[in-house]
Order: C-alpha cells, then structure tokens, then sequence
C-alpha cells in the first residue's frame, strides 16, 4: 500500500477535545436537542454516537425520540417548543423522516440560529457568499481531513462525485472558497473516470459501494470517501475501493474511520459556535 492512511478518529478525537477543552476553560453552557421520528436502526446508531460525544465534550443532549406516527404538526410543534427553550443552543432533526413528513419544511422551521447541520436554507444561501457561522458538518469534516494531510487546495483540481445538497454541492462550495478548481459530477456526467483521474483532492459522495476503482484515480492524488453502505454481509464499505485505490492514492481516507467521526465531531463544534451566538 502506498497511499497514507487519513485517520478520521484521531482527527476527530482532537477536534472534540478542543471542543471540550473551550467549554470547560469559558465555563459554557451548552445544549443539543437532537430529534428522531420513527425507529430507523442506522439512524439510533448515528444519534446513540452523537449523545456519546456530547457527554465527552460536555454538552448536555436532550433527545427526543417521536413514534413512526408522529404528525407534521406535532414535529413542528417540538421545533417551536426547542427553538424557544433557552437550554437549547442547537437542533438536529435526524434524516431521513417517514415519508409522511415533509423534511424541508421541518428544517426550514429550525431557528438559523440554532440550525447546526447548516440546512436551513438561510444558512445554505451564507455558505454561498462565504459568510457563514456554520458549516455542514459532512463537508466541513471532510476540508479538516484534507486539511490533515498538509496539500494546499488553492489551485488544485477537485473532482466532487455527487451533488446532493448535504454533502456534494457544499462540498465544492468549500472547496471553491480554499481557491480550488472544482468540478462537481453526478449520475449524467460523461466519461466520469476521466473527469477524476484529473483529480489531486477526489471526494467521492455517490453512496454506491466500491464506485471509484483504482483507473479513475490520478498517482498521489487526496481521495476522500464520503460513502456510508452497508453490504449484503452486514459490514460497512465507502463509496471509494479501498484495496486497490490505496495502491495509487497519496493519502485516503478508510470507512469506517474516516469521514463518519469527523461529522459528529463538526457537530460538536458547531454546537459550541451556536451557543456563542446565542449568548
Ligand atoms: P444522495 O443519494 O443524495 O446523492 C448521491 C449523488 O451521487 C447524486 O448527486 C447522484 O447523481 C450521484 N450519483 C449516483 N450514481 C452516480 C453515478 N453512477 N455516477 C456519478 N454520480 C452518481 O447521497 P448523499 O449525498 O446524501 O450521500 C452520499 C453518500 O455519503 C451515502 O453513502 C451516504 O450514506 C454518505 N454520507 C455519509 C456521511 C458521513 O457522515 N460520512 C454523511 C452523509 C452522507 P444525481 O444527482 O445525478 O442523481
């Protein structure tokens, strides 16, 4: 193998250190509602971990687990109720939702203020024009990692596989702010192994397991695997073909271990900025 492994949990550890240290030192007090309708199990993993690092950063969680059932007027009614309690400095409604529920217009009912997943679109439109206070987590995470390995984004050509609105488009938003050449692909780009082989920093966000083979990827390029899928056996794999793009890549991240740990540590810092705000 040739290519440095990126290690997200260590990463991560030091942000939500960092995280804990700044909340001890200024004597803060900090609240995260996090809210899950219905009983998805990826989803109680992910809120069960983000409870876990509120309580090592020392961040009071407040969890709100709503039946399958729950109506949009009852959700709505527990965003108004949180983004009026002054405990609350941050709500993080868990996607997806039952199909039932509307999710755009839950998150567009978050106070911006207290929006730390950055999807409100007031915050989406402040990322545009680089004046933000919060960033999406996913991508943020992934800008530390790559941040991590000591290669300068400013001029380089990024390649962003996936244009969702969580993860791709704001991606190549931040990649773009660093003063980078960012191309964004999806699933109607033309000879897409080509457009990445142009790559030195490739995020791959498609949710396809094992999409980027080792031919898409340029000698000592930064590839970021976003990608969280869970294989017939039950284990977990990227979007990234880890085996054989390790033999080419310079740095490269592993899931798991990579990106995961850094949105849930960009949580927590995101947490910490909304309760500066507030104050
Ligand atoms: P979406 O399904 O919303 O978006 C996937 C994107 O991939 C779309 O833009 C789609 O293109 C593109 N795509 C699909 N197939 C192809 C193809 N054959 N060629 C090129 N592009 C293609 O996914 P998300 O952005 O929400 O998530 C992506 C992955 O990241 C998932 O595995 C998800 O689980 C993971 N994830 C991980 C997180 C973490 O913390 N590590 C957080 C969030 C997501 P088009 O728009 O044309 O359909």
């Amino acid at each position: 193998m040739s290519a440095n492994i990126i290690d997200g949990k260590a990463i991560s550890a030091a942000v939500k250190e960092q995280v804990r240290d700044e909340i001890a030192r200024d004597k803060l007090t900090v609240g995260l509602a996090v809210v899950i309708v219905g009983d998805d199990p990826a989803s109680r993993v992910y809120v069960n971990n983000k409870k876990k690092a509120c309580e090592f950063c020392g961040i009071k969680s407040y969890e709100y687990a709503l039946p399958a059932e729950t109506t949009q007027e009852e959700l709505l009614e527990l965003v108004d109720t949180l983004n009026a309690d002054k405990n609350v400095n941050g709500i993080l409604v868990q996607l997806p939702l039952p199909k039932h529920l509307d999710e755009k217009a839950v998150i567009e009912r978050i106070s911006p203020n207290k929006d730390v997943d950055a999807f409100h679109e007031s915050n989406v439109g402040r990322i545009m024009i680089g004046n933000y206070s919060f960033l999406p987590c996913t991508p943020a995470g992934c800008m530390e990692l790559i941040h991590s390995t000591g290669v300068e984004v400013a001029g380089k050509e990024c390649v962003v596989i996936g244009r969702s609105n969580i993860v791709g488009k704001p991606m190549a938003m931040l990649l773009l702010h660093e003063n980078g050449t960012v191309t964004v692909c999806h699933s109607k780009t033309h000879d897409l192994a080509e457009v990445c082989r142009r790559a030195d920093i490739l995020v791959a966000a498609v949710g396809r397991p094992n999409f980027v083979t080792a031919d898409m990827v340029k000698p000592g390029a930064v590839v970021i695997d976003v990608g969280i899928n869970r294989l017939d056996n039950g284990k977990l794999c990227g979007d990234v073909k880890f085996d054989e793009v390790s033999e080419v890549a310079g740095w490269i991240t592993p899931v798991p271990g990579g990106v995961g740990p850094m949105t849930i540590a960009m949580l927590m810092r995101n947490t910490v900025t909304a309760a500066r705000i507030q104050k």
